[in-house]
Order: structure tokens, then sequence, then C-alpha cells
């Protein structure tokens, strides 16, 4: 057990050792950033959806916000809050997207833990997310299998 332990923990070091993100935290590789405090930084995305596309995280390694210790996590979602409204305010944006992806199936390109602020414009063009629909009595089904899950 102890050496599992061991073992998971060397993993997490190599991890954080070789994450893009933990070196931005540490200043071995510049970012713009915009906030930071004992817990979280943020900084702008390099590659912005709109300008002012901004990304905030756990100063702690951990791959997915599932991950990520429920305190920590609520102070990251603060901080989150409050920079949605000076990021919107700040490039003058109409609105805001806030988002998480989790997992490779999601798009998850960075693995530590990360919400995008994303200012949105009117006139940006983006389009929403495709609907699907679900076939008569599916979404009571589909409902019980995620109720079932909750712990
Ligand atoms: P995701 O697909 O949710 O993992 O998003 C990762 C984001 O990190 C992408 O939007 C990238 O543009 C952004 N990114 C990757 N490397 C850097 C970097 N060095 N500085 C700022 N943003 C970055
Ligand atoms: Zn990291």
């Amino acid at each position: 057990m102890d050496d599992c332990i061991q073992e998971k923990s060397k993993i997490s070091e190599y991890a954080s050792e070789t994450c893009i993100f933990c070196k931005i935290i540490k200043g071995e590789i510049p970012s713009s950033k915009v906030y930071e405090d004992e817990k979280v930084f943020a900084f702008l995305d390099i590659g912005p959806v709109n300008k002012g596309h901004t990304l905030v995280i756990p100063k702690e390694h951990h791959e997915t916000i599932v991950d990520v210790p429920d305190d920590l996590l609520k102070d990251v979602i603060v901080v989150v809050k409050k920079l949605s409204k000076t990021v919107k305010n700040g490039v003058g944006a109409d609105g805001f997207s806030v988002l998480t992806n989790n997992y490779e199936a999601a798009g998850q390109v960075v693995p530590h833990a990360h919400f995008h602020i994303i200012p949105r414009l009117n006139s940006d063009g983006l389009m929403h997310w495709p609907q699907n629909k679900y076939s008569e009595g599916e979404m009571d089904s589909v409902k019980e299998k995620i109720v079932s899950k909750i712990s």
C-alpha cells in the first residue's frame, strides 16, 4: 500500500515537472499574468478565441477538475467569477463563456485543470453546441444512470 502511494506521488511529481502550466506558474515559461494569489493563477491564453481569453488554474498540479480538492476548487471558481467580470469589462465584451475541457475526448490538451474565460461579442459569430434529441422514455433512463452514480 505504501509502495502504491509512493509510486502515485512519483507520477504526480513527474507530471508537474513536465507540465507546461506548472512551468508558467514557476516562471520558467513566460506568460501574460492577469492574476495571482496564494493558490490560484490566471493568464492570457496564447491562442485566444477572442482577445482577452483567460485561463484560470489552481497552482497545485491536478489533471482534471474532478481531481482538484473541493476547497481548492472553490477558491478557483471564486477567482473565475471575479475575473469574468473584469475580463468582460476590460476588453469591452458583450458577454463571456466559462468552460472547462476534461480528458482528451473533451478536447483537453493541457493536463493541468483549468477554466477558460472567453470574452464574447455580439458580432463574434460563434455557434452554440449542436443539439441532439432523446427518443421516447430515453431521458428518464439516462437521468437514472446519472442519479444512481451520485455519492
Ligand atoms: P484545453 O484544450 O482546454 O486543454 O486548453 C489549453 C489551452 O492552453 C489552449 O487554449 C492553448 O491555447 C493554451 N495554451 C497552451 N500553451 C500555452 C501557453 N504557453 N501560454 C498560454 N496559453 C497556452
Ligand atoms: Zn501542472
